[in-house]
């Protein structure tokens, strides 16, 4: 990037000399943080750096600002958007040595974490006490919370409790120039000054490192259930899933996979899966507090369902059977990859009523360019994520009908009111489409908060703007 250098020897030997040279990798060994998992994209960071706490970022930040090194954060390299990639020799800035829950407070039902916990454990955690942390996304047991501040990630639950975003009360913070900020913290109300919270959430490592996080929690759920409800097709499935909404009925999420997937899953994994040759299928899952009203709410969800055309509903009511229910859904990428290792994975989020048209433009485009167009996801959000398949096309022309296909689909959700990527973010991947789904006046006023929170541009260069 213009401007910033690559660090040489003396660089690196200084910015070892702030975390100590066993909590530093570099050489063969920095492999491992040279990629998140998004498909196909790497590069060797100069090294990386595991600080122990807020002081030694800072102090790493004001080294790398006064000599133009870029920095990339990174959580636990789960991330889809190749945000976490250190181009062009840049120094990865690990804080996977900050993975404290410092509190659970359960007089305010708040909990304070360092960055670097997964969000599962997290979870774990606080359910001991009775309380909830809701946001799941599917990488729920290998991402850090962290990560998911910073790509404000979503998950299953998302259709009754919301996103990350609706859950960070407070953040600490040290910026591209060393200095430590603090907004926020156990408070149901705030409004003083700008809410740099969030313009902080979701800003993928440009911004600032997050270095504490004070989040929201809610009482635990007495009881869940889920179903798993098979459809003809997937614009019977799509149009129900408007349905529900519709009728005002909140579940705590639907998730769909479409037909092909469900058999795919069914070739490859060891899962048994019901309803096979359903068209799609949704998942659906419903809490409640007791279990006459968890009963009332899921017979008449599964009463719309059928009303709707569904070809059945299953009910699983233990913890074995909702793992067995789930498996196919959880697996749905990895075994799509196991078909074809080559992907092209678009995160497309749409009103809800508009999902029958996003899935039939999707499968249209695929006709047109010859491709096979796969969908599944988070329908009760809208959130589809449309994968195309490689397979056993010639890399050229994938590359030519990718030029096409991609804009072409991200178009399609601009014009049905939607966004270019629900919850993956813009990332280093999507960068060069970002024009298409914010404007001109909106990306530059972007531009000028990037340079404002970092002047010289030493944060994560090269990602969303
Ligand atoms: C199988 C699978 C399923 C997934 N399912 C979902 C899903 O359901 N919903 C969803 O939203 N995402 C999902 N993802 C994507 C991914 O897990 C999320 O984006 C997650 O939030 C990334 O967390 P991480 O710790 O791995 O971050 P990383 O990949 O390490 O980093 C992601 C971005 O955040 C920045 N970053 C990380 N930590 C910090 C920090 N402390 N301060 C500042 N910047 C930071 C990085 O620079 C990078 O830009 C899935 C991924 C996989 C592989």
């Amino acid at each position: 990037m213009p401007g910033l250098i690559k660090p040489n020897d003396k660089h690196i030997a200084a910015l070892i000399a702030l975390v100590g040279e066993e909590h530093s990798v570099s050489g063969e060994a920095a492999i491992d943080y040279s990629h998140d998992e998004s498909p196909e994209i790497s590069a060797t960071p100069s090294v990386v750096l595991k600080p122990a706490d807020e002081t030694q970022i800072a102090e790493i930040m004001r080294y790398a600002n006064s000599e133009s090194i870029p920095i990339v954060p990174r959580g636990l390299g789960t991330g889809v958007a190749g945000g976490a990639v250190p181009f062009d020799g840049a120094v990865v800035l690990s804080l996977e040595r900050l993975n404290r829950i410092i509190e659970i407070d359960t007089d305010n039902l708040m909990v304070v974490t360092q960055p670097g916990v997964v969000v599962e454990e997290l979870q774990r955690a606080v359910k001991e006490k009775g309380l909830m942390y809701p946001p799941d996304p599917a990488s729920q047991d290998t991402c850090s919370i962290g990560g998911n501040i910073a790509t404000n990630a979503g998950g299953m639950s998302a259709v009754k409790y919301g996103v990350t975003r609706d859950y960070v009360k407070g953040i600490r913070a040290v910026l591209a120039t060393g200095e430590i900020i603090a907004y926020g913290g156990k408070l149901v109300k705030n409004v003083a000054g700008y809410d740099l919270l969030h313009i902080i959430i979701g800003s993928e490592g440009t911004l600032a490192i997050v270095t504490e996080i004070t989040l929201k929690l809610i009482p635990l759920p007495k009881c869940h259930i889920d179903l798993l409800i098979g459809f003809e097709s997937v614009k019977a499935a799509t149009e129900a899933v408007s349905e529900i909404i519709r009728r005002r009925i909140v579940p705590t999420s639907i998730e769909f996979m479409e037909g092909d997937i469900v058999r795919m899953v069914a070739e490859k994994s060891s899962a048994t899966v019901p309803m096979v040759d359903a068209g799609a299928h949704l998942i659906i899952s419903i809490d409640a507090d007791d279990d006459e009203e968890l009963k009332r709410r899921y017979l008449e969800l599964g009463d719309i369902a059928l009303e709707l055309g569904a070809m059945d509903v299953l009910v699983a009511d233990s913890p074995h059977l909702q793992k067995r229910l789930w498996e196919p859904r959880i697996s749905s990428r990895d075994i799509i990859r196991e078909v074809s290792p080559t992907i092209m994975a678009e995160d497309i989020a749409v009103p809800r009523a508009k999902l029958p048209q996003l899935w039939e433009g999707a499968r249209k485009l695929g006709e047109k360019y010859g491709i096979r167009v796969l969908s599944f996801g988070h329908a009760g959000d809208g959130n589809l994520h449309i994968d195309a398949l490689k397979e056993n096309i010639p890399d050229k022309e994938w590359e030519d009908k990718m030029e096409k296909y991609v804009p072409d689909l991200l178009k399609l959700a601009v014009k049905l009111g939607g966004t270019i990527t629900g919850e993956h973010g813009i990332g280093y991947i999507k960068r060069k489409y970002l024009h298409i789904g914010v404007g001109k006046a909106e990306r530059e006023l972007m531009a000028r908060i990037k340079k404002a929170f970092d002047p010289n541009g030493i944060l994560n260069p090269g990602k969303v703007i």
